[in-house]
């Protein structure tokens, strides 16, 4: 699922009451959580609670709209999965279904 801004846009994969960037609380939720991961991020300064390093990507979900999840791993160019704002690769197998 991606929740996306109806005033400017903004996709998350997080839910939130309120759009981060303009504060609109009109966010529509997208059933998607496929898509082509476009760029990853690799961060070494992590909030508390998360790991001490991750790679952040951005993915677009089948042109629709752009979401960033957290991978362990650079996925960049790579189909990718969501669940609960961690994508994973996804596999051959996986594809095939
Ligand atoms: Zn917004």
């Amino acid at each position: 699922m991606i929740y996306s801004c109806k005033n400017c846009g903004y996709s998350s994969f997080v839910s939130r009451a309120r759009c981060p960037r303009c504060g609109s609380t009109e966010i529509y939720a997208i059933a998607e959580n496929e898509g082509r991961a476009l760029l990853c991020w690799k961060l070494t300064a992590t909030p508390e609670g998360f790991e001490d390093s991750y790679y952040l990507c951005l993915i677009n979900i089948n042109g629709k709209a752009n979401a960033f999840c957290r991978s362990n791993e650079s996925l960049e160019g790579d189909v990718v999965e969501e669940n609960n704002g961690i994508c994973y690769r996804k596999t051959k197998e996986a594809a095939n279904n």
